[in-house]
């Protein structure tokens, strides 16, 4: 099977033992190749790059903004090997050869990985963070092979899309960062209280990419509690007062724990003595109502007055969600405000969750 062939055989390929084990031999015979010839160019200066170890672009309130080359091209090929990125007919030749190559090793080799629930693929995003600043990735440990894949495509994305791409991240970068600055002391003051929780004590990189995720963006925590969110600097959804609100929405899934925190052991106890089945995501559904509903009010008390939360604007409390919404608009809105305890909020919306047949 050529490689062509290969990226055009969609995901089905995963499955195929006898052409995965031949895709691992040309892999593993291009990245030898490979891994000869950049020590040539390194010596020769070709691989030191400009544009590279800005990082990070700006810093506001707990966040630090970075347009990272290394963790764009693994979004952005990821992105492509689900055939949701932009067509390739700007490529050809050797060039279109390569990038096809790299596209078929995401498709059968990091795909079938979900970026934010495998631990794995969340470990890759923490180490190409760590190598923003280099011009050429360090190939060694399990991860060689992805390594390789990368380094073979940097030159092919950097003629063809990485220009545009960090662009738009540093346009979004300046539109939000002054948004940020405004409203940072106090939407983490008011979160802090609401969850009865502590920020977290280091600053929260985040990653300005043209794709993150099906869901346009993801947080997951490493280290010590270090939080890592990746967001996408192109989706509609994503844009101005709605990126404000986001940023602190993926921030709170790095505060508390969604099944170990506070508000997630209150809402097991309470439905435990209800009898009640709690959707698995519940306390998702919080996080939306919650960094929606301050980043309205603290807007609105800045002059604007028309701010729609991401979950009223996307429509997300529909299905599981519907029966608890409500509920959630009365009690936890009175936590908010700061008359009603979060047990206490919290025991309320479950007992009306039964009261409204939930079993
Ligand atoms: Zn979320």
């Amino acid at each position: 099977m050529t490689s062509r062939e290969l990226a055009q055989d969609g995901r089905g390929v995963r499955h195929a033992t006898r052409s995965l084990k031949e895709f691992l031999h040309r892999l593993e015979a291009r990245s030898r190749a490979l891994r000869a010839l950049w020590p040539r160019l390194a010596c020769l200066g070709l691989l030191v790059l400009p544009g590279i170890g800005a990082s990070p672009v700006a810093q506001a309130g707990p966040f630090e903004f970075h347009s990272d080359f290394w963790l764009n091209l693994h979004h952005f090929l990821y992105e492509q090997a689900l055939q949701q990125g932009k067509p390739r007919e700007d490529l050809a030749g050797t060039e279109k050869k390569a990038w096809d190559y790299a596209v078929a090793f995401y498709r059968h080799s990091m795909t079938p990985h979900d970026l934010l629930d495998d631990p794995h693929m969340q470990s890759i995003d923490t180490e190409l963070a760590e190598d923003e600043t280099l011009s050429t990735l360090v190939v060694n440990g399990e991860d060689g092979a992805v390594w390789d894949m990368l380094n073979s495509v940097a030159a092919i994305y950097r003629a063809h899309w990485w220009t545009g791409q960090d662009q738009a991240n540093r346009t979004w970068i300046a539109a939000v960062t002054p948004l940020v600055q405004h409203h940072a002391p106090l939407l983490m003051r008011q979160l802090t209280t609401v969850y009865e929780a502590t920020w977290p004590k280091d600053p929260i990189r985040v990653d300005l990419a043209e794709y993150a995720n099906w869901a346009g963006a993801y947080t997951y925590t490493y280290g010590w509690g270090r939080v890592h969110e990746i967001m996408s600097s192109t989706n509609a959804g994503y844009q101005g007062n709605a990126a404000l609100e986001m940023l602190f929405h993926e921030a709170t899934h790095g505060m508390i724990p969604a099944d170990s925190g506070r508000l997630a052991i209150q809402i097991f106890a309470a439905a435990k003595s209800n009898g009640v089945e709690t959707p698995n995501d519940l306390v998702h559904m919080f996080i939306f109502y919650t960094a929606g509903e301050l980043t309205r009010r603290d807007l609105a008390a800045a002059g604007v007055s028309n701010y729609v939360p991401f979950a009223d604007e996307n429509r997300l409390y529909q299905q599981d969600w519907a029966r608890w919404h409500g509920s959630i608009e009365v009690y936890w809105k009175q936590h908010i405000d700061g008359t009603l305890s979060l047990n206490d909020a919290v025991s309320k919306i479950v007992a009306d969750a039964r009261g409204k047949g939930a079993k």
